[in-house]
């Protein structure tokens, strides 16, 4: 008899699938690898940032630069988490869950944080940082913009500058690992800005909806989940 295990159990997470492609062929120059390998892991994960779904605080970062245009920002590669660690290291260090980065040639427009994208709302409009190669475009960024967009809100893709973000009501972020998190503070130039959280706001609708979608609680008229069997 089979008895069959769900992980994590129903309601205590997720399980995490992170696909990996490193080179693996035997050459020591630098140039493209000869052969690949491709893997899959799984793990049952919690909540990513230790805030768990509660709001966070974020650090804007104005010297050290995640990405750059001609680079490799648009894409999941480990040579953008590395120039990142310090930076981000330094944050948690006096409190802050991450850094959010600005664009290395102005420093004036607002680009992502470390591992997630970036989402301002003000009024009845939402704004993200468009994404033209220095960001991560993220599968969460698209399921946000169309479900907001499905609910009568206009989501501007475009440039955010750092004046837009402090004067937004409300600041969000998603990734598949932080899901869609919301933002209570961010710092910059040593002043910190506060924005709206809690049950009213625009980020606990879109995550309810989006979550209902993944778990299955709620109709997916658009075909993003699997049955796995
Ligand atoms: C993974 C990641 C995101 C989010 O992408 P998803 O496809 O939504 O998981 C955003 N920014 C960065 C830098 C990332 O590494």
């Amino acid at each position: 008899r089979v008895r069959w295990f769900q992980v994590p159990p129903q309601g205590k997470g997720a399980l995490y699938l992170r696909p990996l492609l490193i080179g693996s062929g035997a050459i020591l120059g630098l140039a493209p690898a000869p052969e690949y390998t491709f893997m899959i892991y799984a793990a049952p994960v919690g909540t990513y940032f230790k805030e768990g779904m509660a709001a966070i605080n974020l650090l804007v970062e104005e010297e050290i630069h995640r990405a750059m245009p001609g680079g490799t920002g648009g894409v999941k590669t480990i040579s953008n988490y590395a120039p990142v660690l310090k930076a981000q290291m330094d944050a948690r260090s006096k409190g802050f869950a991450d850094v959010l980065y600005l664009d290395s040639v102005h420093k004036r427009y607002v680009e992502e944080a470390s591992s997630c994208n970036l989402f301002v709302v003000k009024g009845g409009a939402v704004a993200t940082p468009a994404t033209a190669g220095t960001i991560l475009p993220g599968v969460t960024r698209r399921s946000i913009i169309e479900l907001a967009r499905d609910s009568g809100y206009q989501v501007e893709e475009r440039l955010v500058s750092i004046d837009d973000l402090i004067s937004a009501d409300e600041v969000f972020c998603t990734g598949t690992a932080v899901g869609v998190t919301p933002v209570s503070t961010i710092t910059y130039q040593g002043t910190r800005y506060e924005f709206r959280t809690g049950e009213d706001t625009l980020s606990k609708k879109l995550y309810t909806t989006l979550t209902s979608i993944q778990m299955g609680l709620a109709e997916d008229k658009k075909g993003w989940t699997v049955a796995v069997d």
